[in-house]
C-alpha cells in the first residue's frame, strides 16, 4: 500500500513538474506564419521543397525563402497578397521581410 501511495505521489509530482516546464519553455509561434500560410494555395504538394505550405510560410517569415515562385502552384495573386501582407506586418524593428515574386 505504501509503495502505491509513493508511486502515485511521485507520478503526480513529476506530472506537475512537466506541466510547469512545458508552460515556462513554451515558444510562441510568429503569427505571421499563419498570415502567409492563409495566402498560399494550401495544396501541401511539396513542390517548393518544403514538406507543406505551413513549413514554406515559416521559411518566408524566417527569411529562408527569397523567391515566392518556389511555390509552383502559386500565381501572381498569391505572391502579391503575401508581399502586401509582409509590408503590413513588419518585424519588431520596423524592417520588412523582403521576398520577390
Ligand atoms: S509548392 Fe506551394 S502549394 Fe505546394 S507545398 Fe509549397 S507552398 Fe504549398
Amino acid at each position: 500500500m505504501e509503495a502505491l501511495l509513493t508511486l502515485g505521489l511521485l507520478g503526480a509530482a513529476l506530472g506537475f513538474g512537466l506541466a510547469v516546464a512545458a508552460e515556462k519553455l513554451k515558444v510562441e509561434a510568429d503569427e505571421r506564419i499563419k498570415g502567409v500560410h492563409e495566402r498560399l494555395p494550401q495544396l501541401d504538394c511539396g513542390a517548393c521543397g518544403y514538406p507543406g505550405c505551413e513549413a514554406f510560410a515559416e521559411g518566408v517569415i524566417e527569411g529562408e525563402v527569397k523567391n515566392l515562385s518556389a511555390c509552383k502552384p502559386g500565381n501572381n495573386k498569391h505572391y502579391s497578397a503575401i508581399i502586401e501582407y509582409l509590408k503590413d506586418h513588419p518585424n519588431e524593428d520596423g524592417s520588412i521581410i523582403k521576398v520577390s515574386k
